[in-house]
C-alpha cells in the first residue's frame, strides 16, 4: 500500500524497516571508515544488528511523527501553491541565505534536478531571485524576495500538536529524548543515509561532559558557557566541524567513555 499525506494516522502498520543498531555500543576505529566528512564507523558496525520487538516499535513510532509531519507540510504548503519541497526550499533560505542550489539539494537531501525546478517555479513566482555569490561572481545563489520572505513566516512554524505534545515532557524528558535524536541522527549521518545536520556531537566547539554530575555538563567553546542535554543543537549556526580524532574522542566522551589510543591512532 503506498502511503501518502492523504492516509490516516491510525492505519499506518508497523514499520516493515530494519530494526536500529545500539548506538551507545558503537566502537571508534579508524580501520574500514565509510568514506565522508567525520566518519567514524568501521565496517562490522555497518551490519545490521539482530532484529527485537522494541526495535520495532521505535521505528513504529517514529514512522507515524513522520507521517503526521508530512501531513503537515502538505496542509502548510499546499494553500500557498507550493508542494512541500517547495516550502522547505523556502524556509531553508530564510533561516540563511544565500545559498547555492547545490548546499540546498544537499541539506534537503534530494538530487540538484529535484531542487533546480523546485527553484525555477519559486523564481517564476517571484518567491526566490538568484543572483551572483558575493565571494565569487561566477556563482549563482538562492534568496528570498520579500515576498518569499512573507510565504516562508507563514509556512515555517512548527506544528502546534507536535509542539504541545513535547511541551508536555519533562525537562529531563526532552533531554533524553534529544540525546538519543542525536544518536540516531549521527548513526544516519555517517552512513549517508540523511542530510549532514550541523549538530553540537560534530562541532569543534563542542566540549562534552566537561562538568560530570552537573545538570549542564556540557560546554559550547563558541559561546563560552556550559549547557545540558536538553540545549543540544540538531542545526547551529556557528557549527564548524571538528576533524575526525577530535570528533571521535568526542563522541566517545558524549557516550560517557574513553576511545581507545589504539582506535586512534593512525593506521
Ligand atoms: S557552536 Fe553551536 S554546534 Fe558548536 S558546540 Fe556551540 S552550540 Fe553546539
Amino acid at each position: 500500500m503506498l502511503y501518502t499525506s492523504r492516509t490516516p494516522l491510525s492505519s499506518v502498520p508497523p514499520s516493515a524497516a530494519p530494526p536500529l543498531p545500539d548506538f551507545c555500543s558503537l566502537n571508534f576505529r579508524r580501520r574500514g571508515l565509510t568514506q565522508g566528512e567525520g566518519a567514524i564507523i568501521s565496517e562490522s558496525e555497518m551490519s545490521a544488528p539482530p532484529h527485537d520487538h522494541s526495535a520495532q516499535q521505535v521505528l513504529t513510532g517514529l514512522a507515524k511523527i513522520g507521517l503526521a509531519l508530512k501531513v503537515h507540510a502538505w496542509q502548510t504548503s499546499g494553500p500557498q501553491g507550493l508542494t512541500p519541497t517547495q516550502g522547505q526550499i523556502l524556509t531553508l533560505l530564510q533561516a540563511r541565505a544565500p545559498r547555492a542550489l547545490n548546499e540546498v539539494a544537499s541539506e534537503l537531501g534530494v538530487g540538484a534536478a529535484t531542487v533546480s525546478e523546485a527553484v525555477t517555479t519559486l523564481v517564476r513566482k517571484r518567491l526566490v531571485q538568484k543572483t551572483r555569490a558575493p565571494h565569487d561572481r561566477r556563482q549563482l545563489v538562492l534568496l528570498l524576495t520579500a515576498r518569499g520572505r512573507r510565504v516562508a513566516t507563514r509556512i515555517a512554524g512548527w506544528p502546534d500538536f507536535l509542539l504541545h505534545a513535547i511541551h508536555l515532557l519533562s525537562g529531563e524528558e526532552r533531554g533524553v529524548l534529544l540525546r538519543t535524536l542525536v544518536k540516531i541522527i549521527r548513526t544516519l549521518q555517517e552512513r549517508r543515509q540523511i542530510p549532514v545536520a550541523r549538530m553540537c556531537v560534530t562541532c569543534r566547539f563542542f566540549r562534552p561532559n566537561v562538568y560530570p554530575g552537573s545538570e549542564r555538563p556540557h560546554h559550547c567553546a563558541f559561546v563560552d558557557a556550559p549547557f545540558g542535554d536538553h540545549e543540544l543543537r540538531l542545526e547551529c549556526r556557528d557549527h564548524q566541524p571538528a576533524d575526525l580524532p577530535a570528533a571521535a574522542a568526542q563522541w566517545a566522551a558524549f557516550c560517557g567513555r574513553s576511545p581507545p589510543e589504539s582506535d586512534l591512532a593512525p593506521s
